[in-house]
């Protein structure tokens, strides 16, 4: 904080302050008390400094101030207490440790992973209360409490009974615990100061209470010492139309007060929006002192070591995998080749890990060869030579102790490059700090160093990352910050000139923050936990001292995109009190207005003029369906996809889809009809139809479904089947390749699903497995239909003669034949249109982007037409 500059505004805060110093001094006179043994107990550390230097000015003091401290700075002055045994450590990742031998001692080894957290944050809260108790009078606090806490919950059973349990042990341990504020019970207490006074702050502080209870002879409190009087006049409001304002918003809000040499506070609200804020005000080269921090959870660096833990389950998917590969040393062109091949194979979950299982199952997949060389070409130095990462990571897949998880990821992280980044990283090193990677669980285990399984480690990691925080240092020089961000309950008494509150909304800024963990109302009270009430009163508190602040600002927005948001109730409230409207206190927004000029997108009509015409003449010479439909529906899809060859990259970890199911059934009906001999029953294609079925299933959980309605997909088609034949149509082929010439340049080419014959002549066939008034829906009009006109076009005049076309829908509910019953002309419209399209594409017409209604919703080229942000 930068040296305080007397100003008008604070000659309240200096009223204040000086009440203090004035009641102190004559308390301390009173009992004869040097200063230097006077000690003024203030309810927050970052008090501290405002205390002195406002003591230092005052002409309070002659000479020697009194000693400032909060009751965990002065115990820890008094007492080397270093805990021990099961003591407390309020350290998630030790006490998780020590909450797992608990459970495993009360019978609950196998509800470890799901009573471990909650176990820790109750022994927590219970510690806070029990450390106010005077050691001596524990023992009796927890034989009052062991009883009235199970009335009525003796015999529970399921939920109710691991809750019962949870408070049992929470309570045994908090109570046989010993604490560093200890001290301050003991004679080193009176051997270091003769007079005492409590500064309260919001809410009740039990343990410096009791300790002036216990020496009210040197002791004082002071309620209400640190309230400056709430200036509703001060307050001023900005609502915003969208969420996505608010960070702007704040930022041109606290710019406009720091360049007018004002010192601001930003309040602690909505932890994400608080971050984003932060950051922007640091790209802005703000001075900020974060008194929050941030959670070690959200850190860059606990997502790398996160990204380890990820990648090494045997279900990892390959998007965790890549994300892993990514933040390790790996040459990134392998890396970039790795994704690639997997990107192409298409890869559903779950085929990763069968792959790695049975490599040789997978031998014949296209691709496969590719995508293995790419997997193998990524190795880590290590010490004795170099480990491929599938091995890397498959070495953390076994259970262990947690020393040897430490030392064993430790050893991962070095051998990909991570662990100098974490240890070059300030919040990496916290998080190596908070995890024990220094060693510092020695003493911890003693001998309950039990096997973790990698899914417990994992959770071990997250939950030590998530209780604790990292206050950056964001290269400010705490003396020089200018803006301090930190929570409302500790803004009071501080010198801000303005104090700004983004997200002061009824949700974000609300009237009172929600208890934590699993006890009840009833047993709140009975513990000394405080109440919903309470926290409420506090919150209440602690907003009337903030508004002590000369300006406060809110911001908030009436929607965040999905649901409309209204003022924090705790503005309501003081508005109502003061009986000002919302509309008195509004703000203008202090963001400036720039305009710009639109410069909207012109619809694309490319013309292949950058191409030879031999080169052109190559890329329109061969013409599939797919090609033709694609110019049908949009000249400039054709044009993107079909002339430029581009093409999407399949994503990572595709889920099996319908259009997978669908691509499957074409190859178990191929494999059915290849192998099928005459004379069969049909309980023979039956089980031969199974057999086909299971032996080329998809992997993945995601086939289940498709698993499940395969017995009815079955019995319809055997039973249109037997329909089928009945009327003298016999199959003749399957995913044949047809290939017709239709100019000297220009030729049509496809796979034809099926063909039958009959005696009047052939039968195209295309499976379907969409709804099947999709299916009836392609065929209503002749001439739009291109697929089954594009089927008989590829085959020549003798051949067509007397040629059916037909769709075959494949459900679940039935298998039924939809026929184009004009195909002869739906051929001869197509080869037609074939010819003049051709010709005009060579010709240098214009392929515009004409694509409508569905055929743009999953257009690959919509990025590239950008018809978006068309004019
Ligand atoms: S998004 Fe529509 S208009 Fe654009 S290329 Fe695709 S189909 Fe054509």
């Amino acid at each position: 904080m930068a040296a305080i500059a007397p100003t008008d505004e604070d000659t309240a805060l200096a009223g204040v302050w000086r009440h203090v110093f004035e009641a102190s001094a004559a308390h301390a006179e009173h009992l004869a008390a040097h200063p230097s043994r006077t000690v003024i107990l203030l309810p927050f550390v970052q008090l501290l400094p405002t205390a002195r230097e406002w003591a230092m000015r005052s002409d309070v003091f002659k000479g020697f101030l009194p000693r400032f401290e909060t009751v965990q700075s002065w115990a820890r002055r008094l007492s080397s207490h270093e805990p021990a045994g099961i003591d407390l450590r309020f350290d998630v990742a030790l006490d998780s440790l020590r909450a797992r031998d608990w459970l495993a001692r009360a019978g609950l080894a196998d509800k470890q992973a799901l009573l471990t957290g909650a176990l820790v944050q109750a022994a927590h809260q219970l510690g806070m209360v029990v450390a106010a108790i005077a050691p001596e009078e524990r023992a009796a606090w927890a034989t009052d409490k062991r009883a009235s806490l199970m009335v009525g919950l003796e015999a529970s059973l399921g939920v109710l009974g691991y809750e019962q349990a949870v408070s049992r042990i929470a309570l045994e341990w908090a109570a046989a615990s010993s604490y560093v504020t200890d001290a301050l019970w003991s004679d080193a207490l009176r051997a270091d100061a003769d007079a005492l006074v409590l500064v309260r702050g919001i809410g009740r502080d039990a343990l410096a209470e009791n300790l002036c209870a216990r020496h009210g002879p040197i002791s004082v409190v002071m309620d209400e010492a640190l309230t400056l009087p709430a200036r509703a006049s001060h307050l001023q409001a900005l609502e915003l139309d969208a969420g996505w304002d608010e960070v702007d918003a704040a930022l041109a809000c606290v710019m406009g007060h720091v360049n007018a040499g004002r010192q601001i506070a930003l309040a602690a609200e909505d932890r994400l929006l608080t971050r984003q804020i932060s950051s922007a005000l640091v790209q802005q080269g703000l001075a900020v002192n974060d008194e929050t921090g941030w959670r070690l959870d959200t850190t860059r660096a606990a997502a790398l070591l996160m990204s380890l833990l990820r990648a090494a389950r045997w279900d990892a998917s390959q998007a965790e995998r890549m994300d892993w590969l990514r933040q390790t040393n790996a040459p990134r062109a392998q890396v970039d080749a790795l994704e690639r091949q997997w990107r192409l194979a298409g890869m559903a979950p779950g085929m990763a890990s069968a792959m790695a299982s049975n490599p040789a199952s997978f031998d014949e997949k296209p691709g496969f060869a590719r995508m293995e060389s790419a997997q193998s070409a990524i190795e880590f130095i290590v010490i004795d030579g170099a480990v491929e990462w599938q091995t890397l990571l498959n070495q953390l897949r076994r259970a262990r102790p947690l020393r040897a998880w430490l030392a064993d990821v430790k050893a991962a992280l070095q051998a990909a490059g991570q662990w100098a980044a974490l240890q070059a990283d300030e919040a990496g090193r916290v998080v190596l700090l908070a995890l024990h990677f220094d060693g510092g669980l020695a003493g911890e285990l003693d001998g309950g160093d039990a096997s973790l399984s990698l899914a417990e480690f994992s959770r071990w990691v997250q939950d030590a990352l998530q209780a604790d925080s990292y206050k950056p240092s964001l290269g400010t020089d705490l003396s020089q910050a200018q803006v301090t961000i930190l929570p409302l309950a500790q803004v009071m008494a501080r010198p801000f000139d303005v104090l700004v509150i983004a997200g002061a909304d009824e949700e974000r800024l609300p009237q009172a923050p929600e208890p934590t963990g699993w006890w009840t109302a009833a047993q709140r009270e009975l513990l000394g936990l405080p109440s919903r009430a309470q926290m409420a009163a506090e919150r209440q508190v602690a907003w009337q001292r903030a508004l002590g602040t000369p300006r406060v600002e809110l911001i908030w927005a009436r929607s965040d995109g999905e649901r409309e948001r209204v003022m924090s109730p705790l503005l309501a409230r003081s508005l109502m009190q003061a009986g000002v409207t919302l509309d008195a206190i509004r703000m203008s927004d202090p963001r400036e207005t720039v305009s710009v000029q639109a410069l909207p997108t012109p619809q694309p009509q490319p013309v292949m003029t950058g191409l030879a015409s031999q080169e052109l003449l190559a890329r329109t010479e061969r013409i599939t369906q797919s090609d033709y439909q694609a110019l049908r529906t949009c000249p400039y899809r054709y044009y993107a996809l079909r002339l430029l060859g581009l093409r999407e990259l399949d994503a990572l970890d595709a889920q099996i889809s319908k259009r997978d199911f669908g691509s499957w059934i074409h190859d178990v009906l191929r494999q059915f009809h290849e192998q099928r001999r005459a004379g069969q029953d049909a309980i023979t294609h039956a089980q031969q139809l199974d057999d086909i079925a299971a032996e080329s299933r998809l992997q993945g959980e995601g086939f289940i479904p498709f698993d499940a309605a395969w017995p009815q997909v079955r019995e319809g088609y055997l039973k249109w089947l037997a329909k089928h034949e009945a009327q003298g149509i016999v199959f003749s082929a399957a995913e044949q390749k047809l290939v017709r010439p239709v100019e000297e340049t220009i030729r049509l080419e496809g796979r034809v699903d099926r063909i039958d014959c009959a005696a009047e002549g052939l039968m195209v066939i295309d499976y379907k497995t969409e709804n099947d008034s999709r299916t009836r829906e392609r065929v209503r009009d002749p001439l739009e239909d291109t697929q089954l006109a594009f089927y008989a076009a590829l085959h020549d005049e003798a051949s067509s003669a007397g040629l059916r076309a037909a769709y075959l829908n494949i459900g679940e509910k039935a298998t039924v034949l939809v026929e184009q019953t004009e195909v002869g002309a739906a051929r001869e419209a197509l080869i037609e249109g074939v010819r003049a399209d051709i010709t005009r594409v060579r010709g240098g017409a214009a392929l515009r982007a004409l694509g409508e209604g569905a055929a743009c919703e999953h257009c690959a080229a919509r990025g590239l037409c950008r018809k978006d942000f068309w004019a």
